[in-house]
């Protein structure tokens, strides 16, 4: 007991590992311990979240060999471990990516985060996919009154430049919305859906597998070399020679591609979940079954479970594989959590969990060639917002590939940035610049 409250033990685990009391099982694709790669692909792709599954299940439905490798299992990385919201817009908002880009810059992102909820939603109504699809809608919370000033001008911009319907909440208006009353007001958006993270990785597998790709588990790339003709990449299960190859490996990206790990800083993202919510208690906290996210700068988001827990998470200045920073983190956020909402006093956490996000220098994400090598292409920096992107972009990959990509909106954003500063891959800055947001979130700005 913490405080009087219930607080141990929880399972260190992702509340995704079960749907009410069923546990949730990942297929395990073309594994089986001895299989070896087939020797040659069409293409390769290395990370089996949504951005390579993505990618595979559209370059197999158009004939092409796939063959992709995943070092640990399928939705290991963040795609399993998500808050399962399929959000339009980005990590940034529209006014401040116009601000800086421009406003045909902004639309084209914009619009993206919105083809990209679209395909989701087709894809998983397509293959029908039992993952609890909810068009939930969104709502940013504003956590201080002069932060309703932000939301208006996003709204403003969001209905007049790109002609998205988004509504401005007041104080009032809210309190229809959320059983909290520390919020000023919101900006809902009603276009974002809602999924079981885990359930739409394994639909994804099984779809991708349908298909006719070749997926492997515990199969971690160590080297891809470039060929005069294509590449080669090599494994523990031997080697597979492909015309093109996918890096898809976002926060978890690693030595395998040195240029692309030094332009990407992961941030360990975490979330608990509350144990199963009496209906009543559930409806208090949001009677419409919303996805919230708030305005700080190291902020929370929170939605209710198909199965009536509360997930509610939020960054952090550690990384999830550091000794104790689940346990630390899931206290800070299970303490935050009852300041919003005080009526879960007494109600036990029963998940922690926490995964990596992945950050450009720029807070954009980025697809195209890797270091300008025709063949050889990356998808990453999602910056928390890959639950819908992710496989979108893996898809708009593959047309690339195919050399049928209708919307090259996405290939055509600015560049992926270097570090500004020295950086091998180990963001050591993280502590600081997080440090730093805290102190601005604090004193509100
Ligand atoms: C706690 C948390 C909550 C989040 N909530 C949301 C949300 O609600 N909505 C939203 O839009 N986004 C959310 N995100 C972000 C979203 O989950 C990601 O943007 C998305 O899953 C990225 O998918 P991906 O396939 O690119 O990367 P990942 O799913 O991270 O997959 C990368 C994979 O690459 C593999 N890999 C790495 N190196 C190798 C190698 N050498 N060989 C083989 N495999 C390799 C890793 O094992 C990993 O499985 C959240 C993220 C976290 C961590």
């Amino acid at each position: 007991m913490k405080n009087g409250q219930p607080y141990q033990p929880y399972q260190p685990a992702s509340v995704w590992s079960v749907d009410g009391t069923e546990p949730v099982t990942i297929p395990s694709g073309n594994t089986a311990p001895t299989t070896l790669l087939p020797m040659e692909a069409d293409v390769a792709i290395v990370g089996g979240g949504y951005t390579g599954l993505g990618a595979a299940y559209t370059l197999a439905q158009h004939g092409q060999r796939v063959v992709l490798c995943e070092g640990r299992t399928f939705g290991w990385g963040a795609s399993s471990r998500n808050a399962g919201m399929l959000l339009t817009g980005l990590s940034r908002t529209y006014s401040d990516i116009a601000a800086q880009y421009g406003s045909a810059v902004a639309r084209k992102l914009f619009r993206a985060s919105l083809k990209a909820v679209d395909h989701a939603v087709s894809l998983i109504e397509r293959e029908g996919i039992a993952c609890h699809l909810h068009h939930s809608g969104h709502i940013v919370l504003a956590n201080r009154a002069h932060h309703m000033a932000d939301l208006s001008r996003e709204a403003t911009l969001l209905q007049r430049e790109c002609s998205h319907p988004v509504r401005l909440l007041s104080q009032t208006q809210l309190a229809a919305e959320i059983g909290a009353s520390c919020f000023a007001g919101g900006l809902l958006d009603e276009a974002s859906y809602s999924v079981h993270a885990a359930k739409f990785v394994a639909g994804l597998v099984q779809a991708t597998l349908r298909a006719g790709a070749v997926l492997f588990e515990h199969t971690p790339v160590e080297r891809i070399a470039r060929l005069r003709h294509g590449f080669l990449l090599s494994t523990p299960r031997g080697d597979v020679l492909a015309q093109a190859v996918i890096v898809a490996t976002n926060g978890y990206t690693g030595h395998l591609t040195p240029s692309l790990r030094r332009r990407l800083v992961p941030v360990g993202s975490y979330s608990i979940a509350t144990e199963i919510l009496p209906d009543h208690l559930a409806q208090s906290i949001s009677p419409r079954n919303r996805l919230f996210y708030d305005t700080r700068h190291i902020g929370a988001y929170f939605r209710l479970t198909p199965d009536n827990r509360l997930l509610y998470g939020g960054r952090d200045i550690t990384r999830p594989d550091q000794d104790g920073a689940i346990a630390a983190r899931a206290h800070s956020l299970h303490h935050e959590l009852l300041q919003v909402f005080p009526q879960l006093h007494g109600v036990r956490i029963a998940y922690a969990w926490g995964g990596n996000v992945c950050l450009a220098f720029d807070g954009l994400f980025h697809a195209g060639p890797l270091d300008g090598i025709a063949g050889l292409y990356y998808a990453a920096g999602y910056a928390g917002h890959g639950g819908a992107l992710a496989s979108y972009t893996g898809r708009v990959l593959a047309e690339r590939i195919l050399g049928i990509a209708e919307d090259d909106d996405l290939l055509a954003l600015p560049p992926l940035p270097a570090a500004p500063i020295p950086y091998d891959g180990d963001p050591w800055f993280v502590p600081l610049v997080g440090s730093a947001w805290k102190l601005l979130d604090q004193v509100g700005r």
